[in-house]
């Protein structure tokens, strides 16, 4: 992908926009283009700089990207939205081409890291809703001021907030010296084998940090199978912001029928019922789940007669009942996979498993938690999207503000201690 209209060959050091920027390790990489720490001598501080792939149809990529990244910094003044923000852009010219680059504040890890980290155990229920507030007053922003729809929301596409100058800190800054990991580098998000000075530093930093709190990360190494509790992110801050603006569009301007990375797909997208901001809200559900359990929701696969599509279907009707036929019948691709009756045509005998019990039986959630949780859940994986609440809605659920049974012990302590001092 190094040739003419590829991506653009980087080495540390190199200077971007006559020197405003200096490349310093890479971050990762997608389809699209490769990801770079650099350096900005303006502001003295870290950022993520994007170097698109140079070819026309990804310079219309970037500059699609570009477009919705900017209202969405024009909105958000105060940066408190939940969304990454959009410092700077530029052409770079180089061997292959004229690369459009995006300067994006630094963030850390994504959410797709985080679960692997976790050996696919899942996330503490307070971690969940810690992270689930952010996500929704992003969606919630885009959604109700933007009139934008993300279409393309997973852990992937959802980034850690790093708040501490990553020469410093860069254990606590994101996670990435812990989170490497063998299978870190599948799908991007991997880093470059080159190694400077600096990085060296930052390696040797981290390892100091890693001893120091490798004693509380023992149990979860050791990985015991029953514990779903994960010691290791103790006090780490769960703010993390919406990345990957590739693929959204504004609701009254759509162009694209296919949307949505599979698992994420919303129902209307696959029988091309048409959609709105609710596909969002789908894939948040998706991901809150995949957030406490460590597996994805849904993970459909083509079978013996039948497509993924239909399998996606059925795995979706074995968790939260039967599509009403309404629904089923009513989209441009129905009749590929619906009888007139609203029954799969290549699927019939479907195993129900509804959503808390699954979280229970499977996952071995307490009882309250998971009922707590599902009924948060439930209405947000509604069939018909109208009936799916809208992000502020969500932020308004009263499992957004519960309270756990830690973090009552810990304000009761904090009052203690209070008094103590007073006393
Ligand atoms: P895709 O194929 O997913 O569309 P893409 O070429 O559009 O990829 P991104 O997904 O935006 O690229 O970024 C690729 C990777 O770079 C991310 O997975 C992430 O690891 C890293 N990255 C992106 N933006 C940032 C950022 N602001 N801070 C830190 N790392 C980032
Ligand atoms: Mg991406
Ligand atoms: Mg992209």
């Amino acid at each position: 992908s190094y040739r003419k209209g590829g991506y653009h060959a980087v080495r540390i050091g190199d200077p971007f926009s006559g020197g405003r920027y200096i490349a310093q390790r890479k971050l990762g990489w997608g389809q699209f283009s490769t990801v770079w720490l650099a350096y900005d001598t303006l502001s003295s501080s870290y950022v993520a700089l994007k170097i698109q792939k140079s070819a026309q149809q990804f310079a219309q990529a970037a500059l699609h990207e570009i477009e919705f990244l900017s209202a969405a910094a024009d909105g958000d003044l105060q940066n408190t939205k939940c969304v990454v923000r959009l410092i700077d852009h530029f052409k770079h010219a180089g061997p292959n081409g004229q690369h459009l680059c995006m300067v994006l504040e630094f963030l850390g890890d994504s959410l797709l890291r985080l679960i692997r980290y976790n050996r696919y155990k899942g996330l503490k229920m307070d971690k969940v809703r810690e992270i689930c507030r952010c996500v929704l007053t992003g969606l919630d922003y885009l959604h109700r001021e933007l009139g934008m729809i993300h279409s393309d929301l997973k852990p992937e596409n959802i980034l850690l907030c790093s708040t501490i100058d990553p020469a410093k800190d860069p254990v606590r800054s994101g996670l990435t010296p812990l989170l490497e990991k063998p299978e870190g580098n599948a799908n991007g998000g991997g880093g470059s084998s080159t190694m400077n000075l600096i990085e060296k530093k930052l390696k040797r930093r981290a390892k100091r940090a890693v001893a120091k709190i490798s004693e509380r990360r023992v149990s979860m190494v050791g990985g015991e199978a029953s514990s779903k509790t994960d010691r290791s992110l103790d006090g780490i801050d769960m703010r993390c912001k919406v990345v990957d603006f590739g693929n959204a569009c504004w609701a009254d301007k759509q162009f694209a029928e296919e949307i949505q990375t599979r698992q994420y797909r919303a129902p209307e997208v696959i029988l091309k019922s048409g959609y709105s901001f609710s596909v969002d809200m789908w894939s948040f559900g998706c991901t809150a789940f995949e957030l406490v359990t460590g597996d994805m929701l849904f993970a459909p696969k083509e079978g013996n007669g039948y497509g993924e599509d239909e399998d996606h279907l059925a795995l979706m009707m074995e968790l939260l009942g039967k599509m009403p036929r309404k629904i089923a019948i009513g989209g441009a691709k129905s009749k590929d996979y619906f009888d007139r009756h609203g029954d799969l045509k290549r699927i019939r005998r479907l195993k129900y498993w509804p959503l808390d019990r699954l979280l229970v039986d499977k996952y071995k959630l307490p009882e309250a938690e998971a009922k707590e949780f599902a009924e948060f859940l439930s209405p947000i994986l509604e069939f018909a999207p109208e009936k799916r609440p809208t992000a502020q809605q969500c932020l308004e659920h009263p499992w957004m503000n519960v309270v756990s049974s830690q973090n009552k012990a810990d304000n009761v302590e904090s009052q203690m201690r209070n008094l103590h001092i007073k006393g």
